[in-house]
């Protein structure tokens, strides 16, 4: 329990759960597409990223995208149109399809799906990395042997279960598309994230491991595929004097200014996820002792970026909370605390934590929607259903004795420590 006399002296400056950090390269960048005259979305920028994220991840064409939104879009809308064909005008190119989807995400990771008509059906999180787990994906194959689209995330920047995964989506002829976001730079067995699906998305965002302020790219193997993208994000003119259409269009494309960052930035990668992964490694040692385990990695065959550093607290260390949609309450217990507790402690110390992302099953939008744990199945889920049925919702678990801890990358060794410092108050 924190007592709010504590004698941690609040930051003078917020210190901020991720955001950007820039080196100067960026604006050398930036400016040369000004003086260049290059400033819209065509020009030398565009070209270097598109050829360092292939260089970096191992892939053979990337198209870069406005944001990770936008080319997850394009990604699940090339996987419909492959599995489907092409839609007719006014009808997405999933409609009357479902898609299986990581649970425990951003909603960005699956709201495509429901731009494209899609029917979504979310799949429970296992405890060992916090991503989609195989075996409530396989019992999902079982329940809708017809799905031919897994929507998959690596959350936090750890990777989540790839071979597994990949070994069930093959046995069943089913497509991959994957959401390396917040996961660029990390790999699984030696290969980068961004690289293990049909279709891939990685996103320049503020709050990334690297940023162009915002941005996002789409990554594949598939010339045509990379080529139908730059089509599809340029409002899908097709070659004639006049503006003419056969295609839906959308205007997705990167600026050549923000493409300016994102190339001073990605000279910052690698040193960007040595200084999460210290951060992490210092709360890792910090926390030795106290009732709480890091965000976990597969060590035998994943290197995370760190992204954020993340804790979950041990169930008997749990005082008692509870959450409404938008609010929370707990009551304080010696030697007990919760992520509400932590959370406001952390804020009155002058730093940004996080809850854990709120699975997409539990969110009003997506609570109708049918969702698949390791041990069954319900749709419209509640604590009382989940009790009567004795299914396991392993999303709701992480999210209900989890959050995600201040990572920025300016963090100096005693800001981190300030912040070890205050968690152990929570539980004292
Ligand atoms: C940030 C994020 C996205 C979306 O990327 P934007 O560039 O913000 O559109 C998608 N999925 C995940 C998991 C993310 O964290």
């Amino acid at each position: 329990m924190f007592k709010k006399d504590t004698k941690i002296k609040p930051f003078e400056s917020k210190l901020w759960l991720a955001s950007p950090t820039m080196h100067g390269e960026e604006l050398k960048y930036m400016q040369e597409a000004y003086e260049t005259n290059w400033m819209s979305t065509v020009g030398a920028n565009i070209n270097e990223v598109e050829r360092i994220t292939c260089e970096k991840i191992g892939c053979g064409y990337s198209v870069a995208l406005a944001s990770g939104t936008a080319a997850l879009h394009m990604a699940i809308k090339l996987a419909g149109e492959r599995l489907y064909g092409q839609p007719t005008a006014g009808h997405g190119a999933l409609e009357g399809h479902k898609a299986f989807c990581s649970d425990m995400t951003f909603d960005a990771t699956v709201n495509p799906v429901a731009y494209e008509g899609g029917e979504l059906i979310f799949i429970d999180t296992e405890y060992d990395t916090w991503n989609m787990d195989p075996v409530a994906l396989e019992k999902a194959f079982e329940l809708y042997p017809d799905v031919k689209l897994v929507v998959l995330v690596h959350l936090y920047g750890t990777p989540g279960k790839v071979d597994e995964i990949r070994a069930i989506c093959d046995k069943h002829g089913a497509l991959i598309v994957e959401d390396a976001a917040e996961s660029l730079g990390a790999s699984y067995k030696g290969k980068q994230t961004g690289s293990f699906g049909d279709f891939n998305a990685i996103s320049f965002n503020g709050n990334k491991i690297i940023t162009g302020s915002a941005g996002g790219m789409f990554l594949t193997d598939n010339k045509d595929d990379a080529n139908k993208v730059r089509k599809w994000s340029t409002q899908s003119r097709e070659d004639a004097a006049w503006y003419q259409h056969e295609e839906l269009g959308y205007n997705y494309r990167m600026s050549n200014v923000i493409a300016g960052v994102v190339r001073g930035q990605y000279l910052y990668l690698e040193e960007h996820i040595a200084q999460k992964k210290e951060i992490y490694m210092r709360y890792k040692k910090g926390f030795k002792g106290l009732p709480v385990q890091m965000n976990p990695y597969d060590e035998s065959k994943s290197e995370p970026n760190f992204w954020l550093s993340c804790i979950i607290i041990n169930k008997d260390a749990m005082c008692r909370q509870v959450r409404g949609e938008k609010d929370a309450l707990y009551i304080p217990e010696a030697g007990k605390s919760c992520p509400t507790e932590i959370l406001e402690a952390i804020a009155l110390i002058n730093a940004e934590g996080r809850p854990i992302w709120k699975p997409m099953h539990m969110q009003p939008i997506y609570r109708m929607n049918p969702f698949i744990t390791a041990n069954g199945s319900g749709r419209a889920r509640s604590n009382a259903y989940i009790k009567e049925t004795g299914m396991m919702d392993v999303g709701a678990d992480i999210f209900e004795r989890g959050l995600c801890l201040p990572s920025d990358n300016k963090m100096t060794i005693e800001q981190i420590d300030v912040i070890i410092e205050t968690v152990r108050e929570c539980f004292k």
